[in-house]
């Protein structure tokens, strides 16, 4: 099948039909909103993964309850090992500036991986698109990926093809809830301290600003095998 051609609505039917124990990670994005309005009319009980870092947004996490309340979402909070508190004192202080990328293996990575182990998670949905950024270019929207603890997951983007002048349409034709931080001026937002404001029409460019670093690590700790 040439899943190229098959709307964000088809994949995630056909996928999570399909899936054994199918997973939507969000990081409530314009993005979440568009793959939730799909997915809960396929599965109004699917999992939605929060990767809670404890330097998320009072938006986003007040958004996410926002969600929780008007479209009953089935969210599971993953929270890493240690506490920012902790962090701190086994790592040292703001390890997001020293060391960005042991700070997010720890804060994101880890849980979710570990998640994904413990529930032998077999289908993947992520609002990540092509548009996004130049890492995110090469995108499909099917692909097969392996775990470093041995299980694999097909992980889909049923928005790869989207532009974000496409999500926003969509968002606002059918009058969709969205994070307040897009109308602070955010264009991408994760944790707190690794967010700015855009400098250039690069969507993600708020993120991690100053450093080489332009994606956390959930997207690229898997193997991509197809
Ligand atoms: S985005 Fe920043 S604060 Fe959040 S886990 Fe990654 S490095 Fe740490």
């Amino acid at each position: 099948m040439d899943f190229e051609k098959f709307s964000a609505f088809e994949l995630i039917e056909h996928f999570i039909d399909n899936s054994r124990y199918p997973v939507l990670t969000a990081s409530f994005s314009v993005n979440t909103v568009v793959l939730l309005y799909f997915a809960l009319k396929v599965k109004p009980d699917i999992e939605v993964i929060c990767i809670d870092t404890g330097l998320l947004f009072e938006e986003t996490y007040r958004f996410m309850e926002l969600l929780k309340e008007k479209w009953k979402i089935n969210l599971k909070i993953i929270k890493p090992e240690l506490s920012v508190e902790e962090q701190a004192k086994f790592h040292g202080d703001n390890l997001w500036e020293k060391d960005p990328d042991k700070c997010c293996f720890l804060r994101k990575v880890k849980p979710l991986e570990g998640y994904f182990e413990s529930k032998s998670v077999d289908l993947w949905i992520t609002g990540l698109r092509r548009d996004q950024s130049k890492t995110r270019e090469g995108l499909k929207k099917v692909e097969f990926h392996k775990f470093a603890f041995g299980g694999d997951v097909i992980k889909i983007c049923p928005l790869a093809d989207w532009t974000g002048k496409e999500v926003w349409k969509f968002i606002y034709d059918k009058e969709l809830f969205y994070n307040p931080l897009y109308d602070k001026g955010y264009s991408s937002f994760g944790c707190v301290p690794c967010t700015n404001l855009s400098v250039s029409s690069d969507e993600r460019s708020g993120r991690w600003q100053g450093k080489s670093k332009t994606e956390c690590g959930i997207h690229t700790f898997t193997e991509k095998v197809e």
